[in-house]
């Protein structure tokens, strides 16, 4: 039995008030005293702020940790990807999450000193498009999801995907009950119970830890460490709509303040601090979980790039296809389905390039349809020539694009990238290729579609607008089962 992945993680976004600087250091000097690794999921606005206040301390303590990434923009979207990622085309949508998100991650890796290994959306403001987007950019990890609980660590859209849902602990404690009120301004909470607020804490963590999950999320703000209130509370909210933006939420109205919160006492502070050590030391003695950076854990689960299956392997991709229309098992590795789609259409296009079976075929990772896929309403006869120009159709397809197509037409049939998989699943399992093959129609989605992740796929965050429906992103969610693989630990 392996031992479950702990990371501490650290959503790192206050850019307004100097106190949860300060506590951000503290923060990276506990955990290094404890001698286990947080990960600091830093905004680039957060980070940028950091740069010109001047905290080089602050900096040169996080370099003790991982540097993960949590946006560019924590209020001041040009546009939340929950909202260009339901409205745009694909495309577009994926140029603007390039737009928005590549110039903060370039901002976070250059001030922090670290390249972010692993990104996650602040509450679920998302879009699949912005996911590749950051996937395009280099980033590795998604800490976050398609909206709802993975089961287990996999991968979704070529991302290793350590999901949140369901699978956190708070480091916060009891923080989060105190109100402002301006009848008695100078009211703070009262001092933590540093004793109760551990046991409270080992409590939690043993829980999760007993639903025998693959990994547990630790996961704090460091600001909360410093402030009574969320940070911005009163500014945060208000999303309006601006007429050029089609009803998309906006800038916000002139007259936010960005008032200064509420600071907690010193003593509360300290009390905060003196379980938060005590929770360090108590994780770092504990033999029987693995605190880790997403990096480590990326390391012991990502295949070596160019890997090639024999004809045999690919045999048996076709075989087990065939019995189930899902990811795949093959050699130390697993395939998605797309992923199955374009070796085996390789498999094929090789066959009519060259006139030969080839001896090895080179794996490609590829993500999933992004448009309602086509369903005939009936089976469908290929022809061996249907399917030796549909693989180059594929092949060409998912080159130049990233991605399946969700239709094809290929010589009068029309068919979606279910019904073709399925064909070439048969063409390549036999013996001699078929003259033709015949198809029933799929329901256009591999079966993993069932897990929560996929079919209750979603987006929502503080920034939507009211009765926001996120309709394309559920639909682009789903289709992305055809991405997911279980990960493989070697
Ligand atoms: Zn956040």
């Amino acid at each position: 039995m392996t031992k479950p992945y702990v990371f501490i993680g650290f959503d790192t976004e206050d850019p307004i008030n100097p106190e949860a600087d300060d506590v951000l250091l503290r923060l990276a000097q506990t955990y290094s005293k404890a001698g286990i690794p947080a990960c600091f999921f830093m905004v680039g606005e957060k980070a940028r702020l950091l740069r010109s206040r001047g905290r080089k301390d602050v900096l040169s303590a996080l370099r003790d940790h991982e540097i993960e990434y949590h946006g560019n923009y924590w209020f001041e979207y040009p546009e939340p990807a929950l909202v260009y990622g339901n409205r745009d085309p694909w495309d577009q949508a994926v140029q603007k999450g390039r737009a928005i998100e590549t110039p903060g991650l370039q901002d976070v890796a250059e001030i922090t000193g670290q390249f972010p290994v692993a990104t996650c959306q602040h509450q679920n403001n998302h879009s699949p498009a912005t996911t590749h987007a950051m996937q395009q950019s280099g980033v590795k990890v998604w800490n976050g999801g398609l909206g709802a609980k993975l089961d287990g660590i996999g991968w979704v859209m070529n991302l290793f995907t350590v999901g949140r849902h369901s699978r956190t602990v708070s480091s916060q404690g009891s923080w989060g009950s105190f109100q402002f009120d301006p009848d008695q301004p100078n009211r703070r909470p009262p001092k933590m119970d540093p004793k109760a607020e551990l046991a409270n804490f080992q409590q939690r963590f043993d829980a999760q830890l007993e639903t025998g999950t693959t990994h547990i999320n630790i996961l704090g703000h460091p600001t909360c460490w410093a402030m009574a209130e969320w940070w911005g509370w009163y500014d945060w909210s208000a999303a309006f709509r601006h007429a050029s933006l089609d009803g998309a939420p906006g800038p916000y109205p002139q007259g936010r303040q960005w008032d200064r919160g509420v600071t907690r006492t010193r003593a509360d502070i300290d009390a905060h601090f003196e379980w938060t050590a005590a929770a360090a030391r108590w994780l770092a003695r504990r033999k029987d979980i693995n605190v880790t950076t997403f990096a480590d854990a990326l390391a012991e689960h990502a295949d070596p790039p160019g890997a090639w299956l024999t004809d045999s392997q690919i045999r048996s991709v076709a075989r087990q296809i065939l019995k189930r229309l899902d990811h795949t098992r093959v050699g130390k590795t697993t395939l998605s389905a797309a992923d199955a789609l374009y070796v085996l259409a390789q498999h094929v296009r090789f066959m009519l390039a060259e006139h030969r079976r080839p001896e090895h075929t080179q794996i490609r990772r590829t993500i999933g349809p992004v448009e309602e896929v086509y369903t005939p309403s009936k089976e469908i006869r290929f022809k061996r020539q249907n399917l030796l120009v549909a693989s180059r159709h594929l092949v060409e397809y998912a080159n130049a694009s990233g991605r399946l197509p969700h239709t094809l037409r290929l010589h009068g049939i029309d068919c979606g990238p279910g019904e073709l998989l399925v064909a070439l699943a048969q063409m390549v399992a036999a013996e001699k290729l078929p003259d033709f093959v015949t198809v029933q129609p799929t329901v256009g989605v591999p079966l993993c579609v069932s897990m929560d992740c996929f079919s209750k796929a979603t987006a929502g965050s503080s920034h939507a607008t009211p009765g926001y429906t996120p309709t394309q992103i559920h639909l682009q969610g789903r289709l992305q089962s055809w991405s997911y693989r279980p990960a493989v630990k070697k």
